[in-house]
C-alpha cells in the first residue's frame, strides 16, 4: 500500500486552493488527476519580466514591467467598448485596456492615484500605448512577488496560464520531506540537486538554459523517473524467472526437414537467432525473448522452427497474431513451409464457431495439434492445450502485458518469443522491457529489390494515376493506402470508398477494397484475389500495415502520407519489394508540409534501415507515441526524454541491479527509500514483487 507520507502528493488537485471542479477537470485533462501530476507538468517556457522601461522607451511587442501612476478611469459607455485605465510615469501616457469588466474590481485593484507595477505586452492603438489585460498589477510593496522569470506551462483550452501557475506553486507547498533515494556519491558527481530542490528549480528556470533536458534539475527528475522505471523493471523480471520453467532439447529432425524443403537457405542472422533460441529452450530459465527484425526479414521461418523444437520434445506451440488477417496468413505460411514436417496446424480466430471449432479445442486438448495460430481467440477460457511449451507472439506492441501472462498461464513454464517488426530503439527498449534478451535479423533476403521511394504533392494525383495505369499496363499490382485518421471511422471509410470508386471507374474490377469493417470472408475473398488473380489494385485502409505477404506487388501508393508515422510509413512500405522485381513507393502529401512532416518524409526517401528509421521517429515524435504508449503497455515517461536522457538508462539500469542485489527486500535505510520512489511513480504493482524475507 502507498505510504501515507505520499497521500498529499497523490489526492486529488481540487484540493488545491483555487482549483474547483471545473479547472480541476481541465487541469486533470492538461496533467492528470493528482497533485503529483502536476508536479510532473515541467514548464516549457520562461517570460522575462525583468524588462523595466519607462512608458516612452517601451517597444510595442515587448513584454514590459512598469511602474505606473493610476491617472483616471475610463469606464465604457456601452458594453463593447472597452474599460480603459489611464496611467502616467513621468515620459508619458499609457491605457490598460480590459474587455468584458463586471463589478468594482478594477476600482480596488488601481485606485487613483495609486503607484503600481504592470506587467504585460505592449501594444500601439490609433497612436496610444497600452497593455491589454495586463498579466500582473502589484502594489509596491508585493513587487518582491513577481518572478523576474515567469514559468510558461503547456495549457489547454478555458485553462489560463495564472491558474496552472498558482496551482503548481500550492502543489509545490505540500511537498513531503521524502528521504533520499538516489546514492550521495551520484549527486555529488553529477551536481544534481535534492528532490524538493530539483522540483523547485524546473519549476522556477532562471533562464532559458534551464528549461533543457540537460538541466541538473531536469537530469535529477529525470533520473528518479528512469529508476524507479529500472527498479520496477527488474522486481518483475526477478519475479517471472522465479517461476519455474522447462528445458526443451532436441536432435532437429523436424526442424532439419522443413529446412531441407526451403527454396532458400538461411541468412547468417536467422541462424545466429534459432542459436539463440535454442539456447533458451534448452536451459531450465523460462525464455522471454525478443526477435526484431525489419518487415521482409524473415520472422516467421525462425518462429517456425523454433515451434517446430517444441513439438519435436512432445510438447505444442502457439501463434498469436494482432489481427484475423495476419492470423490467416501466418497460417497459410506456416502450413506451406512445415508442408513436410507431418505436424499438425491449426487455424483459431473469432471466426471459427460451433462444432468445426469444438473439434478443433478437442484436437488441441488431446495433443493431435502440434501449432496453434490464432488471435486473442486463443486465451479463451475453453481453450486448453495438452501441453503447451512455446507461445510465439507477433507484433508484440499491440498485445497488453495481461494477455501475455493470460497465454502463458495456458501451459507450464511457457517460454515466450515476442517477435516485432517494429524495431524498438534500444533506449526504449531497456525502458519498456530493461535487459530483456533479444535477437536482431539484421539482415535482408538475398534477392531482394530495392524500393524507391518518392514524395508526391497530392495535386498531382492525375499523374499518380497515370503512373498506376502504365504500372498495370506492365503487370504489377498496386497497394492504394488510405489513411484513417480522422475522428470518425465513418468519413475515412468514406474517403477510401470514394478513391475505390474513383479508380474502378478507371480501371475497372481489378480495383478491390479492403478496410476494417469489412467481414471476414468478404476480407479474405478481396485478399485472395489480391494475391492470387482478379484484383491488381487494392484500395486499403491501414489494415495492410503488418504481415501481409504478396511478392507480386511491387507499387504502392500512400495518400496524406504525413498523417503517418514514420515508422508506420516504413512497415507499409515493407510491404512491397518482396520479390524479384523493383518497386516504387509514391508517399502523397498534402500542403503545406509542417517541418516534422517534411523531415519524416525526407528521412524516409533516403533511407530503408528500419532501426536507423525507428531512432528519428524517436527524436521526430518522442517515445509516447512511437509506439502507441497507451495500447502498448509501454511505460509512459513524464520527465524522462528517451532521446535526451538516453545515456541515463543505462546508469540507472545498473543502479537497479546494484540495489536490488545488496538488499533484495529492499528494507535497509535506501531500500526504504527506493520503495518510496516506486509508489511515487506508481509502480505499486511492482512493490509487490519485492521478495519479502
Ligand atoms: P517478416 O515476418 O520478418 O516480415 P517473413 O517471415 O514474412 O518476414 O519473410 C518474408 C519473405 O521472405 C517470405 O516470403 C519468406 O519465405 C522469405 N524468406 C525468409 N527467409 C528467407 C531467406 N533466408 N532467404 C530468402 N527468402 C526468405
Ligand atoms: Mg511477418
Amino acid at each position: 500500500m502507498r505510504p501515507e507520507i505520499l497521500f498529499p502528493l497523490f489526492a486529488p488537485v481540487t484540493v488545491l486552493p483555487g482549483v474547483g471542479p471545473r479547472f480541476g477537470k481541465l487541469l486533470q485533462r492538461l496533467a492528470g488527476p493528482a497533485v503529483v501530476d502536476l508536479l510532473w507538468h515541467l514548464p516549457n517556457g520562461i517570460i522575462d519580466r525583468s524588462f523595466t522601461p519607462k512608458i516612452k522607451e517601451a517597444p510595442e511587442g515587448a513584454i514590459a514591467t512598469i511602474r505606473l501612476q493610476v491617472d483616471a478611469h475610463l469606464k465604457p459607455r456601452n458594453p463593447r467598448q472597452p474599460y480603459r485605465v489611464r496611467c502616467r510615469d513621468e515620459t508619458g501616457f499609457l491605457h490598460l485596456v480590459y474587455f468584458h469588466v463586471k463589478g468594482d474590481w478594477l476600482d480596488k485593484l488601481l485606485p487613483v492615484g495609486a503607484t503600481r507595477w504592470v506587467s504585460g505586452r505592449v501594444e500601439r492603438f490609433n497612436n496610444e500605448i497600452q497593455i491589454t489585460h495586463p498579466d500582473h498589477v502589484l502594489a509596491p510593496e508585493e513587487f518582491q512577488r513577481m518572478k523576474p522569470n515567469e514559468p510558461v506551462y503547456g495549457l489547454t483550452a478555458g485553462l489560463p496560464l495564472r491558474t496552472v501557475q498558482k496551482a503548481v506553486d500550492a502543489a509545490l507547498a505540500r511537498l513531503p520531506k521524502l528521504p533520499e533515494w538516489q546514492e550521495p556519491s551520484l549527486l555529488q558527481q553529477r551536481r544534481w540537486p535534492g528532490w524538493a530542490q530539483a522540483l523547485a528549480s524546473a519549476h522556477a528556470p532562471a533562464g532559458p538554459a534551464e528549461l533543457l533536458p540537460e538541466a541538473p534539475a531536469r537530469q535529477r527528475l529525470a533520473y528518479d523517473e528512469l529508476l524507479a522505471n529500472q527498479l520496477a523493471i527488474a522486481l518483475v523480471r526477478a519475479h517471472t524467472k522465479r517461476l519455474p520453467g522447462r528445458s526443451i532439447k532436441v536432435a532437429g529432425k523436424l526442424r532439419q526437414k522443413v529446412l531441407d524443403g526451403l527454396p532458400f537457405s538461411l541468412t547468417a542472422s536467422q541462424r545466429q537467432a534459432l542459436a539463440e533460441i535454442a539456447g533458451d529452450m534448452a536451459s531450465p530459465a523460462r525464455m522471454l525473448r525478443l526477435l526484431q527484425g525489419d518487415v521482409g526479414s524473415g520472422k516467421t521461418v525462425v518462429a517456425l522452427i523454433a515451434m517446430l523444437d517444441a513439438v519435436e520434445a512432445g510438447a505444442q506451440a502457439a501463434l498469436m497474431a494482432p489481427t484475423e488477417i495476419l492470423a490467416r496468413q501466418h497460417f497459410a505460411t506456416l502450413t506451406k513451409l512445415a508442408a513436410g514436417s507431418g505436424v499438425e496446424i491449426a487455424l483459431l480466430t473469432g471466426r471459427e464457431k460451433g462444432r468445426a471449432r469444438e473439434a478443433l479445442l478437442q484436437r488441441l486438448a488431446d495433443g493431435s495439434i502440434g501449432i496453434a495460430v490464432g488471435t486473442h481467440a486463443l486465451f479463451q477460457e475453453d481453450v486448453v492445450f495438452k501441453d503447451l511449451a512455446l507461445a510465439v507472439i507477433d507484433e508484440q506492441h499491440r498485445f497488453g502485458v495481461e494477455q501475455r501472462i493470460a497465454l502463458s498461464s495456458k501451459g507450464s513454464g511457457v517460454d515466450i518469443l515476442v517477435m516485432t517488426a517494429t524495431p524498438i530503439p534500444r533506449s526504449l527498449m531497456l525502458t519498456a522491457y530493461g535487459d530483456l534478451d533479444a535477437s536482431r535479423l539484421t539482415e535482408k533476403p538475398a534477392g531482394r529489390q530495392k524500393v524507391t521511394t518518392r514524395t508526391v504533392p497530392l495535386d498531382r494525383l492525375e499523374e499518380v494515376i497515370d503512373a498506376a495505369r502504365r504500372a498495370l499496363e506492365r503487370g504489377a499490382k498496386i497497394y492504394w493506402i488510405c489513411p484513417l485518421v480522422e475522428e470518425s471511422e465513418q468519413v475515412d471509410l468514406a474517403a477510401a470508398d470514394e478513391r475505390a470508386a474513383q479508380l474502378r471507374g478507371l480501371f475497372g474490377e481489378r480495383v478491390g477494397l479492403i478496410h476494417g469493417r469489412l467481414k471476414g470472408a468478404e476480407r479474405d475473398r478481396v485478399m485472395a484475389g489480391f494475391a492470387g488473380s482478379g484484383i491488381d489494385l487494392l484500395v486499403a485502409t491501414t489494415v495492410v500495415e503488418v504481415g501481409v505477404d504478396v511478392p507480386e506487388a511491387t507499387v504502392m501508393v500512400v495518400e496524406h502520407a504525413e498523417r503517418f508515422g514514420l515508422a508506420q510509413l516504413h512497415q507499409l512500405r515493407g510491404r512491397i519489394g518482396r520479390g524479384d522485381k523493383p518497386s516504387a513507393c509514391l508517399l502523397l502529401y498534402a500542403k503545406p508540409l509542417g517541418e516534422t512532416a517534411k523531415a519524416r518524409l525526407t528521412i524516409l526517401r533516403e533511407c530503408d534501415d528500419g532501426f536507423h528509421i525507428a531512432e528519428e521517429d524517436l527524436r521526430l515524435r518522442g517515445a509516447g507515441e512511437v509506439l502507441g504508449t497507451r495500447q502498448s503497455g509501454m511505460p509512459e515517461l513524464r520527465l524522462a526524454d528517451l532521446a535526451a536522457h538516453a545515456d541515463l538508462i543505462a546508469v540507472a539500469r545498473e543502479d537497479a541491479r546494484l540495489a536490488l542485489s545488496r538488499d533484495p527486500g529492499l528494507q535497509s535505510p535506501r531500500g526504504t527509500a527506493l520503495r518510496a520512489l516506486l509508489y511515487l511513480f506508481q509502480r505499486d504493482q511492482a512493490v509487490r514483487y519485492v521478495r519479502s524475507g
